[in-house]
């Protein structure tokens, strides 16, 4: 299986996005993705979520990567066929729906845009206001979705996995075990809501809005899918394969600023700092980070650092910052010219 059509079984229809495709498979750069595969497969510190006991099912040796340009050439190196539960990468979009649903003032009266240097489960809201500090930490992930508008459970699932599809141009289920387990032992994030809801943070739908937490958690995704939700934003909004638009081209920055300041945890800063992209990870083991303008990064291995950031995706997305000068606030020359790489016009015995 090579091309973006015969991996997902999207309904392409544009031809120029599948030549492209079809071109990438056998390209410099697919090759050097490659190559960085076999660099940190061996890797194996780290250790899997075991939170609840369907995160521990993950194997250790799963791997995938894959790059989509924001012209929609895709390369796909590993498993990225392999499913795994979305988890915290979900908080990201989920930002944007509401955004989308209310516009930016009324949600940042209900959670604030700011790093908290703790864990993403810390129970901590900011004193004066009283507000979740930011939407990718538990907290404030839950207060947005408790925006997310819709008559009923159901129709505000439905209308987050709509938007999924959107993004990666495929259809999504939720994997019901984790969801459950995650609604079964969740006390935590219940503790939360129950302390939000004191404030007056977020409406007495608690039950509701914990269920489409919990399974916005659990929406199954490959690093392929990752790797268009981010191409997605950094194309703007729109999907460079089927060109739908997902988020309002206004409230893409909006979603982008949170992930560069909060959506690697509390290793944001470092992250930042060593990589600069804009990215968001979560406890199944991906990790989704763009270049605006540029391309989107998807990377899956559920080996995970004392922070609950995927190892391998975190060495991957150094090298290619590094390699091709991807920081974005980068203003010297990479080693590589991206460009070049992605367009065939370097042999893989070139570097
Ligand atoms: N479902 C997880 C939780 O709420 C999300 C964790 C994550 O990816 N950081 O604890």
């Amino acid at each position: 299986m090579s091309t973006y059509e015969s991996n997902t079984g999207a309904n392409v229809g544009n031809l120029q996005a599948l030549t492209n495709s079809i071109t990438s498979v056998a390209s410099p750069f697919r090759a050097y993705l490659s190559d960085l595969h076999g660099k940190y497969q061996s890797l194996d510190e780290g250790a899997i979520a075991d939170y609840i006991p369907e995160l521990a099912l993950a194997q250790p040796e799963w791997f995938g990567i894959c790059v989509v340009t924001a012209a929609g050439q895709l390369f796909d190196v590993g498993n990225c066929d392999q499913l795994f539960t979305i988890q915290s990468i979900s908080k990201a979009f989920i930002f944007g729906l509401a955004l989308e649903d209310h516009g930016r003032e009324y949600v940042n009266s209900k959670v604030s845009v700011e790093p908290t240097g703790e864990a993403f489960n810390s129970i901590v809201l900011d004193e004066a206001t009283n507000r979740p500090y930011n939407p990718m930490v538990n907290a404030g992930a839950i207060a947005t979705a408790d925006l997310i508008k819709g008559n009923n459970g159901t129709e505000r699932l439905k209308r987050v996995l709509s938007m999924f599809k959107r993004y990666t141009g495929r259809d999504h289920d939720i994997n019901v075990p984790v969801f459950l387990s995650e609604k079964a032992t969740g006390f935590r994030n219940r503790a939360m809501a129950y302390l939000m809801l004191n404030f007056g943070m977020v409406s007495d739908n608690i039950d509701e809005t914990l269920d489409l937490y919990f399974q916005q958690c659990s929406i199954m995704v490959n690093a392929r899918d990752l790797a268009m939700l981010a191409a997605t934003l950094a194309n703007g909004g729109i999907n460079p394969v089927t060109q739908e638009r997902a988020i309002q081209e206004q409230y893409v920055q909006d979603v982008v600023s949170v992930m560069l300041t909060c959506g690697m945890y509390d290793a944001s800063g470092e992250w930042t700092y060593r990589v600069g992209m804009p990215a968001k990870s979560g406890v199944g083991g991906g990790i989704t980070a763009l270049v605006p303008g540029q391309l989107g990064i998807g990377t899956f291995s559920p080996l995970l650092d004392a922070k609950g950031n995927s190892l391998r995706g975190l060495k991957v997305c150094e090298d290619l910052s590094k390699d091709f000068g991807l920081h974005i606030f980068n203003v010297a020359k990479g080693d590589r010219d991206l460009e070049d790489w992605t367009a065939g016009r370097h042999q893989i015995d070139d570097w």
